[in-house]
C-alpha cells in the first residue's frame, strides 16, 4: 500500500519504517528540513534501539523515503497517518493545532480518495474535527480514522512489530478491509486486532495511560507507608504481583513517571473530564502523588546535607526519563538538577544515550562524564534517576574509591539493602529501610 506518514518523531518514524518492513511503500513528511535531510543521507535523528538496521534496509529498497514536501506525500499516498505533537495546552488539554493544521493542508492538496489516520493521541472528538476540516477545504471523498499508537519508547519497533494490541476506530467496512490487510503482518502471534468507533479508540489510549500512571502512582504512594511503618515496598511488590488480577507490570516505586507521554495525557484526561462538568478524582490524585514523589525525593537529598548543602558536588547517573531513549521530556532528572543548582550544589552528569540532549537543555551549567565512574570523582553523593542496564550491578569498590563521601540516593531502588550495608554505603532508596 502507498503511504505517507505526517511528522516523523519517536511514533511516526517508527511507524513508517515498521510499515515500510511488511512490504508498504511509505513516503515521511516533516516540517523540519534538518531533520529530514539527516534521514535522506540515512541518520535516524535520535536514539531508538533496533530502529536503525530496518530504517537503512528500507532506505536502500526504495520503500523508505522522506520529504518535506506535504502536497507530493499526499497526491502519492491512500493512507495518510498523522503522528504529529499534541502537546499540552496551558490549561491542560491537548493541543490539536499541529493536527487541525495538517487537516486542513490535506484538505487543500489531496487528489482523489483518502484515509486520514490519526495516531496522535488526541482527546474524545477530535476525528469529527479532522473531518469537518477536511471537508471545508476538499470536494473529494475520505475517510478519518482513530488508531492511537501504544509503542514504547526504548522498545518502539518491537512493539510495533509484534504489537499487543492494534486498535482502530472506524466503522467504515471499507477501512475496516483495508486496516485487516494492512496490519495483517503483525498478527502472527495470533489477532489482535480490534476494530470500535472512532470516539471509544481515542479515549482508549487515554484509560490505558492513566491506568498505567495510576499504578505507578499507587506503587509510590505505598512506597511512602512503607518508609514510615518499616515495610520494603520491594517486597510487597512481588507480593501483590504475582496475583494475575494485579499484574507484575508497573508496580515499580520510583520517583515518579515522566516522558512525554503519561503527564501530558494524565492531565488532558483530567481536563476532558472537568470540560464535561465532571472530575475523574483518582487521575487528579495519580498527578499530585506523581508530582509529590520527585519533591520528597529531592528533600531526602536536601535533609541529608542540611545546612552543608551549598557547594557539594552531586554525580547524577542517569537523565532520559527511562532508560532506552534520549528523551527528556518531563524527565525527573531535569527537575532534580534544576532544584539542586539552586541550593549551590554542583552537578556532573552521565547517562549512556541522553547527554546530547541535555547539553542542548542545560548547557554547561552541569558538567558531563565520559563514564559512570569518571561521574562519581570527588561527588559528595550519587544520585540515580535512571535505570540503565549498566547501573545494576557496578564495581562497587571503584564506586566507593572515587566517590569523596559513599552516600547514595537511589530513586530506582537498583540495590540490595544487605549488601549496602555489607559495603559501607549510606544508601537512601524508596520506601525501603535507609541503609546508614
Ligand atoms: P515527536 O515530538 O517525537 O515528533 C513529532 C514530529 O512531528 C517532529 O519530528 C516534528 O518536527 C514533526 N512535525 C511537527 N509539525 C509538523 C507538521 N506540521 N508537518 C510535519 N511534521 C511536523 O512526537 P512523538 O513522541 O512521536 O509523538 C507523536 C504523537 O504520538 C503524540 O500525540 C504522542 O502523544 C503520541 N504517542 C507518543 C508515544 C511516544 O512514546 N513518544 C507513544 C504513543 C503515542
Amino acid at each position: 500500500m502507498k503511504i505517507a506518514v505526517i511528522g516523523t518523531g519517536y511514533v511516526g518514524l517508527v511507524t513508517g519504517t515498521c510499515l515500510a518492513e511488511t512490504g508498504n511503500n511509505v513516503i515521511c513528511v516533516d516540517i523540519d528540513a534538518a531533520k529530514v535531510a539527516k534521514m535522506q543521507q540515512s541518520i535516524v535523528p535520535f536514539y531508538e534501539p533496533d530502529l536503525e538496521s530496518l530504517f537503512k534496509r528500507n532506505i536502500n529498497n526504495g520503500t523508505l523515503s522522506f520529504t518535506t514536501n506535504l502536497t507530493e506525500a499526499v497526491n502519492e499516498s491512500l493512507i495518510i497517518i498523522l503522528a504529529l505533537p499534541t502537546p499540552p495546552s496551558e490549561d491542560g488539554s491537548a493541543d490539536l493545532s499541529y493536527v487541525l493544521n495538517t487537516a486542513e493542508s490535506i484538505g487543500k492538496v489531496m487528489n482523489d480518495y483518502k484515509i486520514i489516520v490519526n495516531k496522535s493521541t488526541v482527546p474524545v472528538g477530535t476525528a469529527d474535527k479532522v473531518r469537518e476540516m477536511v471537508a471545508a477545504h476538499s470536494k473529494h471523498e475520505f475517510d478519518v480514522v482513530s488508531n492511537p499508537e501504544f509503542l514504547r519508547e526504548g522498545v518502539a519497533v518491537n512493539d510495533f512489530m509484534k504489537p499487543n494490541r492494534i486498535i482502530v476506530g472506524t466503522r467504515s467496512e471499507k477501512v475496516k478491509k483495508i486496516f485487516a490487510e494492512l496490519y495483517d503482518p503483525y498478527m502472527r502471534q495470533g489477532e489482535r486486532l480490534i476494530f470500535m468507533d472512532e470516539r471509544s479508540a481515542e479515549l482508549t489510549k487515554y484509560a490505558a495511560n492513566a491506568f498505567l500512571a495510576t499504578k505507578i502512582s499507587f506503587m509510590n504512594e505505598m512506597a511512602g507507608l512503607c518508609e514510615i511503618l518499616g515495610a520494603n515496598v520491594e517486597q510487597i511488590r512481588r507480593g501483590i504481583g504475582m496475583d494475575d488480577r494485579i499484574g507484575k507490570q508497573f508496580l515499580y516505586a520510583g520517583i515518579g513517571y515522566g516522558g512525554s507521554c503519561f503527564p501530558k495525557d494524565v492531565q488532558a484526561l483530567a481536563k476532558t473530564a472537568t470540560e464535561i462538568g465532571g472530575d475523574f478524582r483518582i487521575v487528579d490524585a495519580v498527578m499530585k502523588t506523581n508530582y509529590a514523589q520527585r519533591e520528597k525525593f529531592l528533600d531526602k537529598i536536601i535533609n541529608y546535607f542540611g545546612a552543608n548543602l551549598k557547594g557539594k558536588k552531586m554525580a547524577f547517573w542517569g537523565l532520559a526519563f527511562k532508560p532506552e531513549t534520549d528523551d527528556l521530556r518531563e524527565a525527573p532528572a531535569l527537575y532534580l538538577i534544576e532544584e539542586l543548582l539552586k541550593e549551590g550544589v554542583e552537578i556532573v552528569a552521565y547517562d549512556p544515550v541522553a547527554m546530547e540532549n541535555t547539553q542542548k537543555q542545560l548547557g554547561d551549567k552541569i558538567g558531563y562524564a565520559k563514564n559512570q565512574y569518571e561521574c562519581l570523582e570527588n561527588a559528595d553523593a550519587l544520585v540515580i534517576v535512571t535505570e540503565w542496564k549498566n547501573f545494576r550491578n557496578p564495581d562497587f569498590e571503584q564506586m566507593a574509591a572515587k566517590l569523596s563521601n559513599k552516600a547514595i540516593f537511589d530513586g530506582r531502588n537498583l540495590y540490595n539493602l544487605d549488601r549496602m550495608q555489607e559495603l559501607g554505603f549510606y544508601y537512601n532508596s524508596i520506601g525501603r529501610q535507609v541503609i546508614q
